[in-house]
């Protein structure tokens, strides 16, 4: 299979734990005889430094151009005195706008040697696999807002708004997506109280007719920010908005143990892009010490989601738990009794068990 990817390794540990991603995919090309041809372009902080602007054109054009595009991580003190419009994160938003993305897909899923660091008791933990599918180019994120003064009182105000056409896309994916796990839909809103979120139900329900195979259950984002705390295993596809989707994932991630350890997806109307959902941790910067699973994931929801190489995929997760397995670590996962090491002799650790994967295929159970 011949693919162009572009990486957008940006600030902090953003370059670290794009080198675990370029590691894996090299190794997946070179034992799956895959033609992977790699390009890397400046995005936030980087790009302002050399171009003066955190998305060059030239950056745009490439990631529209590619088959995937991965991204490390964007932002960093040296920049946050900058006008908003200007900071590295700015350049983020104006990439997943000019990819038109406007879906983000979260999993949340424990490697069960993890069970013992998530925040959660294993009783309430269960069997912890759902994930967040969040609406990405709409809702309150995009809606008017600003700044009033009326006598003398100043109001800032933020607009949250749906269209049925907006709702019916995001949805759709969703419904795609469950058909593909186990068949559950929990569709997210505030309909108790919003305009926009009795639209969003109503929409979803009518939809749910074409899906008679899949069990739509609607809930309130309140309830549904307990649920996640209190019984997460109860979840499976989370179908949200943008607003809901951004706190109710980060909540969700929390229950894995750590940032560190958790892919992402967004789709829309060209390449898709796959980041980890963590940011740059500036005091991690070079240190070495940054947990490189985010991205490593990341890179098999490219190969299974955007080029449909799930046998592949397959073999980086399964060498992945083995290594986890081993007790290896690195800092924020450390437990007591585990193998601290680095960012980057894990993902060592991760490439030679990739090895050791391929030469025990059939005594691991992997690809027969
Ligand atoms: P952060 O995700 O960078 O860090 C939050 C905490 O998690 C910190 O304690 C950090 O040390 C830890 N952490 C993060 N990634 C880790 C990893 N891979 N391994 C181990 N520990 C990890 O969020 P923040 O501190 O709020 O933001 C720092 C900068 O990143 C800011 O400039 C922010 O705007 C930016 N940011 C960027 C993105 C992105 O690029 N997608 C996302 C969030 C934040």
């Amino acid at each position: 299979m011949k693919k162009v990817i572009v990486f957008l390794a940006g600030d902090g540990i953003g370059p670290e734990v794009t080198r675990a991603a370029v590691t894996v995919l090299r190794e997946a090309a070179h034992e799956f005889h895959h033609q992977f041809e790699f390009a890397e372009f400046p995005i936030g902080g980087a790009a302002i430094d050399a171009a003066g602007t955190p998305l060059p054109n030239a950056t745009l054009d490439a990631c529209r151009k590619a088959d995937a595009v991965f991204l490390g991580a964007v932002g960093g003190p040296k920049w946050d005195s900058l006008p908003v419009g200007k900071r590295p994160e700015s350049g983020l938003l104006a990439l997943r706008q000019g990819l038109g993305l406007y879906v983000n897909v979260r999993p949340v899923k424990l490697f069960e040697p993890l069970r013992g660091i998530s925040p959660l008791k294993a009783d309430r933990l269960g069997d912890l696999d759902l994930e967040i599918v969040r609406e990405l180019a709409g809702g309150m994120y995009f809606g008017e807002r600003g700044n009033v003064v009326e006598n003398g009182v100043e109001r800032a105000f933020d607009t949250e708004s749906y269209s049925t056409s907006e709702i019916e896309r995001i949805a759709t994916f969703a419904f795609a997506r469950a058909e593909s796990r186990s068949r559950r839909i929990c569709s997210v809103d505030k309909a108790n109280v919003l305009a926009s979120s009795q639209l969003w139900r109503r929409t979803v329900t009518a939809m749910s007719a074409a899906y008679p195979g899949i069990r739509l259950e609607h809930m309130y984002v309140d309830n549904a920010a307990m649920q996640l705390t209190l019984r997460p295993s109860q979840f499976d596809v989370l179908l949200t908005t943008n607003m809901f989707g951004d706190i109710l994932s980060d909540a969700a991630a929390a229950l894995a143990g750590s940032i560190g350890v958790i892919p992402s997806a967004s789709f829309g109307s060209s390449a898709p892009l796959f980041e980890p959902i963590h940011g740059s941790a500036p005091s991690l910067a070079g240190t070495d010490t940054a947990n490189p699973i985010g991205s490593i994931l990341s890179v098999t929801m490219m190969l299974r989601d955007a080029f449909g190489l799930s046998l592949e995929a397959d073999w980086v997760e399964q060498s992945l738990l083995r290594v986890l397995s081993g007790g290896f670590r690195t800092p924020d996962l450390a437990e007591p009794g585990a193998r601290t090491v680095t960012g980057s002799a894990f993902t060592e650790m991760l490439r030679e068990e990739m090895q050791r994967t391929l030469e025990h295929a059939e005594r691991y159970g992997w690809g027969v």
